[in-house]
């Protein structure tokens, strides 16, 4: 079993977490019920990132009999931000999932520069990614390790700058042995907040084309949120990024935010366009500036059932 361990291993910044929790508990089943599904094809050429623009075509995903996305279909400029936002369940967190291919579609197509992800090779695909989640994932090894990840040719340095950018330098330097000290399983224990900010450094390190960020920063501290989410936005601006937030004002001012109910996109459009829609986004935008009188009926009526 050794040899299927490895790859989840070494892909570990885009490996799935409800895989990985599957795979805790059963891990050579849970390595071989996800690889055949996804792998190279033969013929898989590297992918090639021109502008970073990003197509779902007539998307739909199962993860098994229910279907959890039908009639995805959007395109995205290079270097656009898009919010993606929707009630918990919506499919938020899956949608994205199949843009590194943790999951192939049942039908349509994601296409990165034109290229459909399944025809490109798993290796050029997450290079271009990079991807945080709500639970990032840390192996057995030292900080520096853990930060410098894929990133091979990074010195001492770049792994500094990149921990200061996310906000991560100040509580590295008071571990017992700095950026020396082990994490991970068996290592020194860290708050969720201090996980996200090392898997942040990690993908500020990385430099990737295209950032994909779900729930990035919804552990750490609101004052140490504020100040990442401002050098985000500086990372963000010449990279196609997709973020996904239960904190409306997290996206307010992203190019575009996608609105996804069941399932489905219901709603696109700016901050300001979405309110004048007075759809489920401007239900959500009421909720959360607590303008809950204006709320109507039927709104209130889902939200309680
Ligand atoms: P969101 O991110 O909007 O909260 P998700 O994409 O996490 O939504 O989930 C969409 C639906 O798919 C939910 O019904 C959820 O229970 C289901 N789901 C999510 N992950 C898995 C999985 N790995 N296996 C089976 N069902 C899943």
């Amino acid at each position: 079993a050794q040899q299927f361990l490895w790859p989840i291993l070494r892909l570990g910044d885009v490996v799935d977490d409800y895989e990985r929790a599957k795979a805790a508990g059963s891990r050579v089943q849970g390595v071989l019920s996800r690889d055949p599904a996804v792998s190279d094809r033969p013929d898989a050429s590297a992918l090639e990132v021109t502008n970073g623009a990003v197509t779902y075509d007539d998307v739909r995903f199962a993860y098994s009999r229910e279907t959890v996305l039908s009639e995805i279909d959007f395109a995205v400029e290079g270097g656009t931000t898009v919010g993606v936002v929707g009630p918990t369940g919506a499919g938020k967190s899956t949608l994205l999932k199949l843009l590194p291919r943790l999951y192939d579609v049942d039908d349509g197509a994601v296409r990165i520069d034109g290229q459909d992800v399944r025809e490109v090779t798993l290796q050029s695909l997450r290079k271009s990614i990079g991807y945080v989640s709500q639970e990032p994932f840390l192996f057995y090894g030292t900080v520096a390790e853990n930060i410098r990840y894929g990133t091979f040719d990074a010195t001492k340095d770049d792994i500094e700058e990149a921990a200061r950018r996310a906000q991560a330098h100040e509580f590295i330097e008071n571990l017992p042995s700095e950026y020396d000290t082990l994490v991970g399983e068996r290592g020194v224990k860290l708050s969720g907040g201090q996980r996200q900010r090392l898997a942040l450094a990690r993908t500020m390190l990385k430099d990737p084309a295209i950032l994909v960020l779900d729930e990035a920063t919804s552990a750490v501290d609101t004052e140490t949120e504020a100040i990442i989410q401002d050098r985000l936005a500086e990372f963000a601006a010449n990279r196609t990024t997709f973020v996904i937030a239960h904190r409306l004002s997290t996206v307010r001012t992203a190019d575009r935010i996608l609105v996804l109910d069941d399932g489905r996109v219901v709603e696109d459009g700016t901050h300001e366009a979405l309110l004048e829609t007075d759809g489920l986004y401007a239900n959500f935008w009421r909720v959360q500036t607590g303008d809950i009188a204006s709320l109507p009926q039927e709104f209130l009526e889902r939200a309680l059932r």
